[in-house]
C-alpha cells in the first residue's frame, strides 16, 4: 500500500496542540483514520500497517485540520477563469475587462468594488468596451453585479423592469437602468447566465480542494448554488472529495429538499447536510446592511430583503422538516431580527447559524450564546472593512467583529473566509482575528483591541466551533484518541504561538491529513 492511500501512520513533531486537555506531547498515532494515541512513546512503537507513513517533523508543529466555515467553493473554483477586478481602481478595472476571455458567449468577472472609485460604475463604460458580448461582472461582496447594455438585453431588463421583492436595479434620472444591480435583482438577472458544464466545473472544484488542502484546510462548510452542490455530492459518492463538506444548499432548494427527505446533520463519506441558506440583508460594501440607525452621514439604513412575517414562514417550514438554518444578517437590525425570529425555533441534530453577524447592538450580544446559534464570521474581512465601518457606523463599530465580547458570553465563534470575496488562506483570518488590523498592521495596537483572539482561541475558532456546527464536536476539531485524524503540520515560527500575528502570516503548511489519508504535502 502506498502511504498517500493508507489511513494509518505515526508522527513526531516539535509540539502537537491537541486543543484538548486530555492529551499532549510530540507525537501522533492514528490507525484507520482515526487517532489512536498522543504523545505516548509505548503506543508509538507498535507495529504499522505496511506501507504506513512514520513521519519524523522535529521543527513542525501540528495542529487539528483547519476548517472554512463559509465558502463559496463553486464560484472560488470557476473564478480563475474570469476577469479578476478585485483591488483595481476603474481605469484598471476597465483596462482588464477590456482583453477579458469570451466564454460561453459572456465575459463575466468579479472582485470589484467602487468605495474609492472616482466614478460608480455604469453600462456605458462598459458598451464603449464591448457593444455587442454580453457582459457581467459580480463586485467583491457578490452583493450587486455590474451588467453592460448587451447583458442587460440577454437578462430582459428594461426601464420598465420592477425592482423585484428586496432587489434594486439602480436607473438614473430618466429611469434607465444604469447596469447595476443590487441583491434579490443580482439572482433574478443571473437565471440568464449559461450555466457551467459539469465536466468543466468538476475538473475547477478539484483543483479548488488541491489549493484548499494545501493552505491547511480539512473541511469547508459551503454556500454553494445547486450546480456545484450536485457535483460535490457526486465526488462525495466516487471517492473523489479530499475536503470535508457540510453543504448549505440556497432556500430556493427547499421544496425539492424537503421533498427528498434531506435532513440537517445527515450524510455519508466526506459530506454531510447542513442548513437552509437565508438572507435577511445585504453587505456594508454596497451599504445595503439593514441597520437600526442610518448609515453615517445619510437617512439610508440599508434594507431587509424581506418581511420578518415572510421569513418566519420559510424558517418555520424549514425546522418542521429537520433543516437548519444558515441566515446571512450582516447589519445590527438584520442581527437582531434574526435572533428575533430564530430564538423561539426548536433546535435541530445541528444548531441554526447566523452568518457573518458583523454589527451587533450591545443589547443583541448575549443572544447567540443564550440561545444556541452558532456566530459564523469572517475575520479576514477586517483586513479590507476597517476604514468602511469606521466611515459608515461609527461608533457602533464597537460591536462589529465582536469576536471576544460574543465568546465570552457562551457563543460559538465559527470562523471561514467568504472566499472569494476574501482570499481562502486561513492565515489570514487567524491573523486578523489575533491583530485587527490591515495586513500593514495598522491602526497599530489593533482595532477595537480588546476584541482580539489568542493563537489558540482563533485555532479553536477554525476547528472545534466549525465542529460543533456540523453537530461532530464528539470526534472532531480536537486531537485525542477517538478522533477523526484530520490535521495539518505546519512550518511556523514559535512566536505565532505566543501570539505574534505576523509570525502566523508567515507559516507555511507542509502536510494536510484528512480522515487519516495524507490529501497534501510538500514534504520530500
Ligand atoms: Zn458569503
Amino acid at each position: 500500500m502506498s502511504p498517500l492511500a493508507s489511513l494509518s501512520g505515526v508522527l513526531r513533531a516539535r509540539r502537537i496542540v491537541t486543543l484538548s486537555d486530555q492529551s499532549e506531547g510530540s507525537s501522533l498515532r492514528w490507525e484507520d483514520g482515526r487517532i489512536v494515541a498522543v504523545g505516548s512513546p509505548s503506543e508509538m512503537s507498535r507495529p504499522l500497517p505496511a506501507g504506513a507513513p512514520h513521519l519524523d517533523l522535529p521543527d513542525l508543529l501540528v495542529t487539528p485540520g483547519l476548517v472554512d466555515a463559509h465558502t463559496h467553493f463553486g464560484m472560488w473554483a470557476l473564478g480563475t477563469q474570469r476577469v479578476h477586478l478585485a483591488g483595481l481602481s476603474r481605469p484598471e478595472a476597465l483596462a482588464a475587462i477590456a482583453t477579458g476571455e469570451v466564454d460561453d458567449g459572456w465575459i463575466q468577472g468579479q472582485g470589484w468594488d467602487d468605495n474609492d472609485w472616482d466614478a460608480p460604475p455604469d453600462r456605458r463604460m462598459l458598451d464603449d468596451l464591448h457593444p455587442t458580448i454580453p457582459v457581467w461582472l459580480d463586485s467583491l461582496d457578490v452583493h450587486a453585479a455590474w451588467l453592460n447594455s448587451a447583458a442587460l438585453d440577454r437578462c430582459g431588463i428594461t426601464a420598465a423592469t420592477p425592482d423585484p421583492p428586496g432587489g434594486r436595479i439602480v436607473r438614473d434620472a430618466s429611469g434607465a437602468p444604469t447596469g447595476v444591480l443590487l441583491e434579490f435583482a443580482v439572482a433574478m438577472a443571473a437565471a440568464s447566465l449559461p450555466v457551467p458544464e459539469p465536466h468543466r466545473l468538476r475538473t475547477a472544484l478539484e483543483a479548488a480542494q488541491r489549493r484548499a488542502n494545501a493552505l491547511g484546510l480539512t473541511g469547508i462548510h459551503d454556500v454553494g448554488d445547486r450546480h456545484s452542490r450536485a457535483i460535490l455530492e457526486a465526488m462525495n459518492s466516487d471517492g473523489g472529495l479530499t475536503i470535508r463538506v457540510l453543504a448549505h444548499p440556497p432556500v430556493a432548494m427547499l421544496p425539492e429538499l424537503i421533498a427528498a427527505g434531506v435532513r440537517s446533520g445527515t450524510g455519508a463519506g466526506l459530506l454531510r447536510h447542513g442548513g437552509v441558506k437565508l438572507f435577511l440583508d445585504g453587505s456594508l460594501g454596497s451599504r445595503t446592511a439593514w441597520m437600526l440607525e442610518p448609515y453615517a452621514g445619510s437617512r439610508d439604513r440599508g434594507m431587509p430583503l424581506a418581511t420578518a412575517e415572510e421569513t418566519a414562514v420559510v424558517m418555520r417550514r424549514a425546522v418542521d422538516a429537520g433543516i437548519a438554518l444558515t441566515v446571512h444578517a450582516i447589519g445590527d437590525a438584520a442581527v437582531r431580527r434574526a435572533f428575533d425570529l430564530m430564538e423561539p425555533l426548536p433546535r435541530l441534530a445541528i444548531p441554526h447559524r447566523i452568518e457573518h453577524l458583523q454589527c451587533v447592538h450591545p443589547d443583541d450580544l448575549d443572544r447567540a450564546g443564550r440561545a444556541g446559534i452558532v456566530a459564523s464570521m469572517q475575520p479576514a474581512h477586517l483586513l479590507v472593512d476597517i476604514p468602511l465601518a469606521e466611515r459608515h457606523w461609527g461608533a457602533r463599530s464597537a460591536g462589529a467583529y465582536a469576536f471576544r465580547s460574543l465568546r465570552a458570553r457562551g457563543a460559538v465563534v465559527a470562523f471561514g473566509s467568504d472566499v472569494p470575496v476574501a482570499a481562502a488562506d486561513p492565515r489570514h483570518g487567524l491573523f486578523a482575528a489575533m491583530a485587527r488590523t490591515g495586513l500593514d498592521g495598522r491602526p497599530v495596537g489593533g482595532w477595537y483591541g480588546g476584541e482580539s483572539l489568542t493563537f489558540d482561541e482563533a485555532l479553536s475558532a477554525y476547528t472545534i466551533a466549525p465542529a460543533i456546527a456540523e453537530g461532530t464536536a464528539a470526534h472532531r476539531g480536537r486531537l485525542a484518541p477517538g478522533f477523526d485524524a484530520d490535521f495539518v503540520a505546519w512550518e511556523i515560527d514559535p512566536l505565532a504561538e505566543r501570539g505574534d500575528a505576523h509570525a502566523v502570516l508567515a507559516a507555511r503548511p507542509r502536510l494536510t491529513v484528512v480522515g487519516g489519508r495524507i490529501v497534501w504535502s510538500d514534504l520530500s
